[in-house]
């Protein structure tokens, strides 16, 4: 048994799995029948059952019936179970909790919190510490909230800035210059 494992999309499989995933032939299924009563039938392109079309949710925008209901719930709760373990989800959460029900909270999404994170590498803008769990905040409450007013900090660090009204008066210009220079790259990056 080969115990070495690589990563795919979906899960870690053993690499002699993968390989014979490859190899194997790829089986040409109808994707429409006829049961004996008349009715039409197609086939779930996850779970290959042949099914009614009320099996199916309807849409306006396909053409082709894909996954049944069962499957697209599966698959649906499989993705909101995989984005609530996602840290940038956590500090979207938490930052939106924060913000309140604004129109800027609501633009912001995973992506822009990748992208902050990522121009402070994964650090605490003020302390330049690397956290675990790491809180999105507003840099200057003055500023709407966008990419280029968020700032990663601890938590810690977080709960003190919250009650901050102007980050010249409350932390060292250097602090300010360094964490300002930051979130000018994020926005041409
Ligand atoms: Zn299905």
């Amino acid at each position: 048994m080969n115990v070495k494992k690589i990563n795919c999309v979906r899960a870690t499989i053993p690499v002699a799995a993968a390989a014979t995933r490859v190899q194997a032939p790829r089986m040409r299924l109808a994707l429409h029948a006829t049961a004996p009563d008349g009715a039409s039938l197609h086939r779930c392109t996850a779970c290959a059952r042949m099914l009614p079309v009320t099996h199916f949710y309807a849409s306006h925008t396909k053409y082709r019936l894909h996954r049944c209901k069962r499957c697209a719930t599966r698959a649906q709760r499989a993705y909101m179970a995989a984005r609530r373990t996602s840290p940038y989800f956590r500090m979207l959460c938490t930052l939106r909790r924060h913000a309140g029900r604004s129109e800027h909270a609501r633009r912001f999404q995973e992506a822009d919190v990748a992208a902050v994170v990522r121009a402070f590498h994964g650090r605490s803008a003020l302390s330049d510490k690397p956290a675990k769990r790491l809180v999105l905040v507003r840099w200057r409450p003055s500023a709407p909230l966008h990419p280029g007013n968020a700032v990663p900090l601890t938590s810690r660090e977080a709960a003190a800035h919250r009650a901050v009204r102007c980050v010249e008066d409350a932390y060292p210009a250097a602090a300010v210059a360094r964490t300002d220079t930051r979130l000018r790259q994020t926005q041409t990056a």
